[in-house]
C-alpha cells in the first residue's frame, strides 16, 4: 500500500510504501475510494493550534506521534475483512466513522467514543485515509454508504456531523424560532438539515448579503446582515420580541455570541460551533435568571452519522466537491487549501 504520511511538523508530506496489512479478528481492509481534505489536516501538518496572544497547543502535547498518515473523512470499498466481521461485506462502499475512542471510559461507555478521554482518532492518532489502502481496527466503524456520492460522504465524517449534532441539541429545545449565525458552509449545512429535522422558524445571520441570499435558497425563513447596527432589534423582532429559543453559532467570535447571547430568550440554549475565537465577558446573573445554557458541539457520534447519512440519501444535504486530488499530489492539496485556493470541499482520490 501507499501512504502520504507527514514526517514532522512543517515537512513536505512523503509517500511510503508498504504491503497490505492482513485484516484479522474484527479488522477491515479498506481501497480508499476518497479523502476528504480538512482544515485539521493542516493543524496536523504544521503541530499544532494557534491559540492566539502567542500561545500554541503543539498536536504531540496531546499525543500524535510522527510520522503519521493525516486523514480523517475516508470512504472506501471493503477489500478484506477479517474472521469475525459479519456487520458488512466485500465489495461494500462505506463511510468510516473516524472520531474512535478507548471503549472504556464513561463517554465511551454510553457510545459517545467522539468525546473519549483518550482518543484515538484516525488521522490524528492513528494512521488515516490519505491512503490507498486502510487498516480499520473494527468493522462497528464503518456505515454502508447505500447510494451516497462518495465525494460527498467524506464531509459527513466531520464538518457534516458537526452541523447535524448542533442543529440536534438546539431541537432538543423544541424551537420556535432557531437563529442560525454564519452562512460559510457549515452554517448552510446547518439550515438545510434544520428545516429538515426542527419544525423551528430559521433565521440566518451573516455579513454578506450573497451569503444570505443562498440561505433563503436553502431553507432559510428569514435572514439579517449583521453589518446592521440594529442586528439585535431587528431579530427579536422576528421572534416577537420574546427572543430565540436556540442560537447556533457557526463562527464563534466575540461579536457573534455577543449577538447570540443578546438575542437569546429565556430557557434559551447557546451552541458554539465555530473555532474563530477569542474571549468575552459576559453578564453572569443574566445567566441563572433566564436560565439559559451554553453549550459546545464537535462531531458526532457514529449513530448520528448513520442518520446523516440518511438525510443525505433523501437529498436534505449535498455538500459540494470542487477539487480533486490524486495521493501524489498530497502536498498541492494541502498547500491549496493554506492558501485559500480551495472554494467548498477537496478530496483525495487516491
Ligand atoms: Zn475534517
Ligand atoms: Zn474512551
Amino acid at each position: 500500500m501507499k501512504s502520504a504520511q507527514i514526517p514532522g511538523p512543517n515537512e513536505p508530506l512523503t509517500i511510503s510504501e508498504s504491503e497490505n496489512p492482513r485484516p484479522q479478528g474484527t479488522q477491515v481492509l479498506l481501497k480508499v475510494k476518497s479523502e476528504g481534505v480538512c482544515h485539521s489536516d493542516l493543524h496536523l501538518w504544521e503541530g499544532g493550534y494557534d491559540l492566539g496572544d502567542g500561545q500554541f497547543l503543539k498536536v504531540t502535547d496531546r499525543g500524535v506521534k510522527y510520522p503519521v498518515t493525516p486523514g480523517h473523512e475516508i470512504v472506501g470499498t471493503i477489500e478484506k475483512i477479517g474472521e469475525n466481521v459479519s456487520n458488512v461485506s466485500v465489495g461494500d462502499d462505506v463511510l468510516v466513522f473516524p472520531w474512535m475512542g478507548c471503549g472504556e471510559c464513561p463517554a465511551c461507555k454510553v457510545g459517545n467514543e467522539n468525546l473519549c478521554d483518550t482518543p484515538k482518532s484516525m488521522g490524528l492518532f492513528q494512521n488515516g485515509g490519505y491512503a490507498d489502502y486502510t487498516l480499520i481496527p473494527d468493522s462497528k466503524y464503518l456505515a454502508k454508504l447505500d447510494g451516497v456520492d462518495p465525494d460527498a460522504a467524506t464531509s459527513l465524517a466531520c464538518s457534516g456531523l458537526t452541523a447535524y449534532t448542533a442543529v440536534k441539541k438546539a431541537n432538543q429545545n423544541s424551537p420556535e424560532f432557531v437563529v442560525i449565525i454564519g452562512a460559510g458552509g457549515l452554517g448552510l449545512m446547518g439550515v438545510q438539515i434544520a428545516r429538515e429535522i426542527t419544525d423551528a422558524k430559521i433565521i440566518c445571520v451573516d455579513l454578506d448579503d450573497k451569503k444570505l441570499e443562498t440561505a433563503k435558497e436553502m431553507g432559510a425563513h428569514f435572514t439579517v446582515n449583521s453589518k446592521d447596527s440594529d442586528t439585535v432589534k431587528k431579530i427579536l423582532s422576528i421572534c416577537n420580541d420574546k427572543g430565540a429559543d436556540s442560537v447556533i453559532d457557526f463562527v464563534n467570535a466575540p461579536p457573534t455570541v455577543k449577538t447570540g447571547l443578546a438575542v437569546l430568550r429565556k430557557r434559551g440554549n447557546l451552541i458554539l460551533v465555530g473555532l474563530f475565537g477569542g474571549s468575552l465577558e459576559i453578564s453572569l446573573v443574566s445567566i441563572p435568571l433566564k436560565s439559559i445554557t451554553i453549550q459546545g458541539a464537535y462531531t458526532g457520534n457514529y449513530n448520528d452519522m448513520v442518520e446523516l447519512l440518511d438525510l443525505a440519501r433523501k437529498g436534505v444535504i449535498n455538500p459540494v466537491i470542487s477539487k480533486r486530488y490524486s495521493l501524489e499530489d498530497a502536498n498541492a492539496a494541502l498547500e491549496d487549501l493554506k492558501a485559500r485556493k480551495i472554494i467548498g470541499r477537496a478530496v483525495i482520490n487516491p
